[in-house]
């Protein structure tokens, strides 16, 4: 890898600086929040998630259309309409730094396009910056660059955890009702389907879990920021997403990287009184930060409202399946 730093190095942080640069401006006169940049990205990255865009090539599929829609109907306020797509297909060409570039066709001739089918006389294809598109192909760098749009949607001011906790509730009514219809082997309804293994839902929760524990791990209290947008805990599922598909808030805890590791691991579990225990088996050296051995008896971190604490019956699911005791 070249040492020269004169350019600006094109990594994960860099995207997410970009991202992070769209506002979600809120006026009457824009009718609402302005979401159609973000849901816009989402989509494309969920493409990407899903394996429907494969090369470094976004045409204005039907198939794209469908997706922006679907994430319009749960994540916007106001009904769709065709210029609601257009428009930032459009525009996010005119983002600075540049990361959205468009092909022209041969018929463009001036002009924004308003509507989908003018759109599509105009443009071929739009597509990003090479480094942008491989980074998206990982999912890790595509879950920290899906969580900052959805941190974009947010200023974390007082009230705002009422929508964001309404989003994430949109996302998991969906899921149930997918789990009825697969159940009753009755898979007809796609959208409702897509949207259950979409990479974007789990955005909403991770996003309120965090902001609920004011950003601290609830082991140890570990809170490390960077410019607001990221931060060093994770949203972890107490019972494993993968299995259950449960995104409930109280299926949720805040956890540094080192704790939600140890956690989905079964080497620490808690007690129905929120306090910690740690396994015997565990193995540790921690010459520079307290072990993990002295939380043990430690009650967590919880959120301010009893409302929201984990669910015992998650807890207990943990400590009965994946805790490793001995
Ligand atoms: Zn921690």
């Amino acid at each position: 890898m070249s040492n020269n730093l004169s350019e600006t190095y094109r990594n994960t942080a860099y995207y997410c600086d970009c991202i992070s640069q769209i506002k979600v401006y809120k006026s009457k006169k824009q009718g609402g929040e302005a979401l159609n940049q973000p849901i816009l990205l989402l989509s494309v990255i969920d493409l990407i998630a899903q394996g429907a865009i494969e090369e470094n090539c976004i045409t204005i599929s039907d198939e794209a259309i469908d997706v922006f829609k679907k994430y319009w109907s749960l994540l916007a306020r106001t009904p769709f309409k065709n210029s609601d797509f257009a428009l930032p297909f459009f525009h996010l060409k005119n983002r600075k730094p540049k990361f959205w570039y468009l092909q022209f066709s041969d018929r463009y001739e001036g002009g924004r396009p308003q509507t989908i089918n003018t759109l599509r006389n105009d443009v071929d294809y739009a597509y990003l910056d090479e480094e942008l598109f491989s980074i998206l192909q990982d999912r890790y760098q595509r879950q920290e660059l899906i969580d900052t749009l959805v941190t974009t949607w947010f200023s974390s001011k007082e009230g705002e955890i009422d929508d964001i906790l309404r989003l994430n509730q949109s996302f998991q009514d969906i899921a149930e009702e997918t789990e009825e219809l697969e159940n009753d082997k009755n898979l007809d309804e796609e959208p409702k389907f897509y949207l259950r293994k979409s990479a974007i839902r789990n955005a909403f929760f991770r996003k309120t879990v965090v902001h609920l524990y004011e950003y601290r791990c609830a082991f140890c209290r570990l809170k490390v920021t960077h410019s607001l947008i990221q931060h060093i805990v994770d949203g972890a599922h107490i019972k494993p997403f993968a299995k259950f598909y449960d995104s409930k808030i109280d299926n949720g805890l805040s956890l540094c990287k080192n704790h939600h590791w140890a956690f989905d691991r079964g080497l620490f579990c808690l007690d129905d009184d929120y306090k910690i225990i740690i396994s015997a088996s565990l193995q540790e050296e921690s010459p520079h930060a307290t072990p993990m051995r002295e939380f043990h008896g430690q009650t967590i971190l919880l959120p301010n409202s009893s409302k929201y604490f984990p669910r015992l019956e998650a807890i207990r699911w943990h400590r009965d399946n994946l805790f490793r005791a001995e």
